[in-house]
């Protein structure tokens, strides 16, 4: 059974109407809102009405499950499910049992990013304690430098220098020892420092790779567009990006299944991976789509290039290794744009995108560069 009509919306119906308690039907031409967090306290019944809501909006199936997430997104019990909920509404996709289930399973980049966060305040905190265990250190050699120093001066001018002496021992095997104690401190924050900075490095690597692929992922590939752009303008280089997406892509899952679909990706990977180097950059973009960056490259330039990959990979004759079935003719699609012409990183991806959904629509298995019109800014910002 689902609690499905979209017409009822927050205010409304949900699961109260559902459960046959007053729904009440509300007409909006501009259709429903979505049901979004609420984390001021709600009477019971207001709670169960957003909750009914948000299933009818999703058109999701009433059960355990969906109420619990429910529940959790709108109190916002569960802030990374609440994060990816709202993205997902954000982008106008739809909220499925399919992607929930998927999105649940999978320890996904937000995972990632928060155990990174988390790490590194730890390793702030480690730092933190390490320059206070300095500073002990620095302040009890310190007094001891002044106490020895106050003595050395009396030891010059008292007759009685044995008294003198002795008292000086004492406040040395006193000192001693304290600093003994620090040192050891010392040493254990000095450990802890570089085991969390080792496991630091291993987060950051993993954060920002693409674990299917082992290519950069999207989040780094950012990052090193950012810096390249930065580095390129400084420089008067050129600089240009394209966007690839495997052919038919779908195809190949639904003929030989998903695990076969991995594969392919996997070896397509490998091809583009193939030009990657100090002055290209290839990452998986997400799904069945990467990018690359041609650094000290025009358009043309890069178009050679990736053309070779291309016509390389056509060429081939993979065969599915769990079934002997061939895979038939893998190819992909691609749109190249100059990111200078363009304006900035961001504007220059939408180009090469743009370019690349021409290339499909003229037959796929071919690589265009962003004319005038895909690079104009007009053009981008529609
Ligand atoms: P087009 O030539 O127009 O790009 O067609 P297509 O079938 O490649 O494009 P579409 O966007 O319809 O399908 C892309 C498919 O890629 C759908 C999705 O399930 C699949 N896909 C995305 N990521 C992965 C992945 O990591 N592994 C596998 N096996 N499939 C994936
Ligand atoms: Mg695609
Ligand atoms: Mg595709």
């Amino acid at each position: 059974m689902t609690a499905h009509d979209p017409s009822l919306t927050r205010s409304g119906g949900g699961l109260l109407g559902w459960l046959g308690l007053g729904a009440r039907r509300i007409e909006d031409e501009q259709g429903p809102a979505p049901p979004q967090r609420d984390r001021r306290e709600a009477p019971r019944h207001r709670q169960l009405e957003e909750i009914g809501s948000f299933l009818s909006y999703h058109q999701l199936e009433v059960s355990a499950n969906t109420l619990t997430i429910a529940w959790n997104y709108l109190s916002g019990a569960d802030p990374q499910l609440a994060r990816l909920i709202d993205r997902q509404m954000q982008a106008r996709k739809p909220v499925t049992l399919e992607w929930l289930d998927e999105v649940l399973a999978r320890p996904g980049e937000t995972d990632e990013i928060e155990m990174l966060t988390r790490l590194m305040a730890r390793l702030e905190t480690s730092i933190d304690e390490f320059g206070k265990t300095s500073r002990d250190a620095h302040k009890a050699t310190s007094e001891y430098h002044s106490a020895l120093e106050e003595h050395v001066t009396e030891l010059e001018q008292v007759t009685r220098a044995g008294e003198v002496i002795s008292e000086l021992a004492s406040i040395a095997r006193v000192m001693l020892k304290r600093t003994r104690g620090i040192e050891q401190q010392m040493l254990r924050s000095e450990a802890q420092t570089r085991a969390l900075k080792r496991r630091l490095d291993e987060a950051r690597r993993s954060a920002e790779e693409d674990h299917l692929t082992g290519l950069p992922n999207r989040r780094a590939f950012e990052a090193r567009f950012t810096a390249e752009f930065r580095d390129a303008r400084a420089a008067a280089e050129a600089l240009s990006v394209a966007f690839c997406d495997i052919d038919h892509f779908k195809k190949v899952n639904d003929t030989h299944g998903h695990d076969a679909g991995d594969r392919v990706l996997k070896v397509v990977a490998e091809c583009l991976a193939r030009i990657s180097g100090d002055r290209c950059h290839v990452a998986r973009h997400g799904g069945e789509e990467f990018v690359l960056l041609f650094r000290d490259c025009t358009a043309e330039q890069a178009l050679e290039k990736l053309d070779l990959l291309r016509e390389q990979l056509a060429e081939r004759r993979l065969v599915n290794r769990a079934t002997d079935v061939p895979f038939g003719q893998i190819t992909f699609s691609g749109g190249i744009a100059d990111v200078f012409a363009c304006g900035d990183p961001r504007s220059a991806l939408k180009a090469a995108d743009a370019a690349l959904y021409r290339a499909k629509q003229e037959g796929r298995n071919r690589i265009l560069i962003a004319g005038p019109n895909e690079t104009k800014p007009a053009a981008l910002a529609a």
